[in-house]
């Protein structure tokens, strides 16, 4: 086990209160010190224990990893075309979720694993040390159990989400395909995940449907996620907080009464801003969330159709350009609102004990992610205290 200190930082977030001031447990000049794989030390850099490896931050801003908790990285085809159509004016109404569908399936475990492994990479070179991923384009037995295979070979945190849509061969069938989905789909696919999520909005699936297939994944021992209310009010944030439901994803649509049903519980809710910058929508109100004391976090939801989007600094930006939130709001959402949305509390801080995941900036404050969008401000990244490798072309070649 070999002990690493990193020294000279000069703006620390901690996100540990206790740590340092406010939320953001920040404090400047501070050094930090992992053991294996942990947090050991926090605390002033000219008292920094000694360590067997010290890299010098020069100056630079330090931040916890980002948890990037809702991704869809699993999957084969290119939709390029797709969104140039819609920008040309072509509305977003689920359907090009079957095209990717139809290339998941034709293509090999092994290409599908070549495929999320660089997205994975990508993400790893501008500062994401946790990542979810869902199934979601095979929707059938076989394939989605592959795409979960892959999954559990790049996270933890794998996701069936077999109620994506609903696929060609069962269109006059639809009551069949749920009922597929909460039976011999999960119980082929429940073994590899954590999680399951579902679909529920205009074009996909209703309360009904989605209520029938999350209580069968919960009666299996998974978690629960929803996609809700991006499309329309879909009743799927009431939904999840009925089942109490991890996160609560899109929430574009939202009544005061899901803001009263979800102030103050442990629902959080997933903002998405990647999807609303890639398709033009309007942006769920993220304030109004906050104000309401609505646990919140911030994902690229990386997808083929709606947000191909791997940068978690990217997201911040937007976060804070489109939805108004600080930067410490929404670096905040990215690292400790991610760890919460998956019930971690492992990750998204650098206090004592913490995973020892976390982004040297090529900058001086964490506020250059949102001031400087379109850089890749990411110097270094350490994941469990090991630096992650920067070089373009490195496939994500660590498991978990
Ligand atoms: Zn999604």
């Amino acid at each position: 086990v070999v002990s690493l200190a990193v020294i000279n930082i000069g703006e620390l977030t901690t996100n540990d209160p206790k740590i340092g001031r406010g939320a953001t447990g920040r404090r400047e000049r501070a050094g930090v010190v992992i053991d294996g794989s942990r947090v050991v030390w926090v605390g002033d850099s000219n008292a920094v224990p000694a360590a067997d490896i010290a890299i010098d931050a020069m100056g630079a801003a330090v931040l916890p990893g980002f948890v990037d908790s809702h991704t869809h990285l699993v999957f084969a085809g290119d939709r390029s075309g797709e969104f140039e159509s819609r920008l040309a004016g072509l509305r977003y109404d689920g359907g090009g979720i079957l095209s990717t569908v139809d290339d998941t399936r034709a293509a090999t475990q092994i290409e599908l694993d070549n495929l999320a492994r660089a997205r994975l990479g990508e993400m790893r070179r501008q500062g994401t040390t946790t990542v979810e991923i869902k199934s979601g384009y095979g929707l059938s037995v076989d394939c989605e159990r592959t795409l979960c295979e892959v999954a559990r070979g790049l996270t933890d945190e794998v996701t069936f989400l077999g109620a994506h849509a609903l696929p060609r061969e069962y269109v006059n069938r639809r009551t069949e395909y749920v009922e597929l989905v909460g039976t011999s789909m999960l119980d082929a696919c429940s073994p590899l995940c954590r999680w399951a999520d579902v679909f529920c909005d205009i074009g996909a699936f209703d309360v009904d449907e989605s209520r029938s297939v999350l209580l069968a994944a919960r009666a299996a021992g998974l978690g629960l996620r929803i996609h809700a209310n991006q499309l329309a009010d879909s009743g799927g944030i009431a939904l999840a907080v009925e089942l109490g439901a991890a996160s609560v994803d899109h929430c574009t649509f939202m009544s005061t009464r899901d803001r009263d049903l979800l102030s103050g519980g442990d629902t959080v809710v997933t903002l998405l801003p990647g999807a609303e910058f890639c398709t033009q929508s309007r942006y769920p109100d993220a304030r109004a969330l906050i104000e309401a004391s609505v646990p919140v976090a911030l994902a690229t939801d990386c997808n083929p159709g709606t947000s191909y989007v791997t940068s978690m600094p990217f997201v911040i930006a937007l976060a804070v350009r489109e939805m108004g939130l600080s930067v410490d709001e929404a670096v905040l959402a990215a690292t400790l609102g991610g760890a919460r949305a998956l019930r971690r509390d492992d990750v998204g801080h650098l206090g004592v004990g913490a995973r020892g995941d976390l982004s040297i900036l090529e900058a001086p404050r964490a506020a250059h992610i949102a001031y400087r969008p379109g850089s890749n401000l990411t110097r270094c990244v350490l994941r469990g205290g090991v630096p992650v490798d920067m070089a373009p072309d490195a496939s994500a070649r660590e498991v978990t």
